[in-house]
């Protein structure tokens, strides 16, 4: 059996291995989480692992970014199969903070970003959450370090979001944005999956064919507007909540009319009984 990571628990720990890293002269990359892992995080963690000689994975449900009437109590936690899986890849290190250790009493500063977390989507519809990962993610840097750090573009305005931090603050890392994997109906691979009864399941691949079919004709037309509504219609038809499908600009997340006017991204989140599923597609 594949030896298991090292999980250190204290910044002390965290930091001596980190340390002896350097010493060594070894490259090392982050891969920040919330746990409940799947093959979408894994992809992430096998990036890293090819840019980099030595893999810190963080395991970290962060209060900070749920509201108190979102899933924060009932998020899935699942460490020792997450430990399993990670030894198979052969991650070196496991950063695995309590609350109290991120957020002792005292706790009394908070990052609020702006500009890419202040556009209209995700922030929209869950004000508090870039402030929570703004806030976590520059802690797990400054305490892990890394010369790089992993997140995926299933986060898509989230990977804007902690680029931008990391730019603003001058933290030494460079943040690589990973794609997005996707069970073989389409539905992309989130830990938050696993709330969906049989029937939402079913329903919830309508997402990515929606976006990918949105995708294709705004490439070939070009009628935003038009084709945005029918995409929408065709989610709530699905049995979803719709909070938004959006066309932007695939670097700074504004809102663009066409694709004459810059790189675009589609970005839709929507909810299907009490599961907010968020997805996105380049155009
Ligand atoms: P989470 O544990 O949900 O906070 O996700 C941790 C990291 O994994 C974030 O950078 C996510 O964007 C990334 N991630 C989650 N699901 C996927 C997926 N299906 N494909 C690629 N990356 C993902």
């Amino acid at each position: 059996m594949p030896r298991r990571p090292r999980v250190a628990r204290t910044l002390s720990t965290l930091r001596r291995a980190v340390a002896s890293f350097r010493t060594a002269g070894e490259k090392v990359a982050l891969v920040p989480t919330m746990g409940a892992l799947h093959e979408g995080h894994l992809s992430l963690m096998r990036l890293a692992r090819r840019r980099a000689q030595r893999v810190i994975v963080s395991i970290f449900v962060n209060p900070a970014q749920f509201a108190p009437h979102e899933d924060f109590a009932s998020y899935p936690r699942s460490l020792d199969t997450d430990l399993a899986l990670l030894a198979k890849l052969g991650i070196d290190l496991v950063w695995a903070p309590a609350v109290e250790l991120m957020y002792p009493a005292a706790f009394a500063t908070r990052l609020v970003p702006e500009g890419p977390a202040k556009v209209g989507l995700e922030d929209a519809f869950r004000p508090h959450f870039f402030t929570g990962v703004a806030t976590v993610v520059a802690k797990l840097l400054i305490q892990c370090a890394p010369d790089l750090a992993v997140f995926g573009e299933k986060d898509f305005q989230q990977l804007k979001v902690v680029a931008r931090l990391t730019a603003d603050l001058d933290l030494p890392v460079k943040i690589i944005g990973a794609p997005i994997v996707r069970e073989g109906d389409g539905l992309a691979m989130s830990s938050r999956n696993a709330y969906l009864s049989p029937s939402e399941r079913a329903a919830a691949p309508t997402l990515y064919r929606v976006l990918k079919d949105c995708a294709r004709k705004i490439a070939r037309a070009d009628e935003l507007p038009r084709l945005l509504d029918e995409g929408g219609a065709a989610i709530e038809r699905a049995g979803f909540v719709l909070d938004y499908l959006e066309a932007r600009h695939a670097e700074t997340l504004t809102k663009i009319e066409s694709l004459k006017d810059g790189p675009m991204r589609l970005l839709v989140a929507a909810r299907l009984g009490r599961t907010r599923l968020i997805d996105n597609i380049a155009v």
